[in-house]
């Protein structure tokens, strides 16, 4: 896909019909350029007539696996991990040492 972005100014990259369930399909060249992959999240934002529609990335995820972290995560070199990964790091950090 080819664009220049530019401050302010949407530009127009499909056109695409709603289904019955009130799906749209997300252009494969915009999906790619957003990192848009299956089972990604994405939020919807409106401003007036624009609904924006991009990558979810809250400041409340999990780096690793991308849950959101309610309670017990932990900061690692300012990244988010959450209990469940951090559990799962220390178990395997454990079991090669137990390997030596
Ligand atoms: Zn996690």
């Amino acid at each position: 896909m080819e664009s220049e972005r530019t401050e302010n100014v949407a530009i127009l990259v499909a056109i695409k019909p709603v289904d019955l369930q009130g799906r749209v399909v997300i252009p494969t060249d915009v999906r790619s350029v957003y990192g848009i992959q299956w089972g990604t999240y994405v939020e919807f934002l409106v401003d007036g007539d624009l609904i924006i529609v991009r990558p979810f990335q809250p400041h409340d995820a999990c780096t690793l696996c991308g849950e959101i972290v309610t309670h017990g995560g932990v900061l690692y070199m300012g990244k988010l991990v959450c209990t469940e990964c951090r559990e799962d790091m220390v178990r395997k950090v454990s079991s090669l040492s137990a390997d030596d």
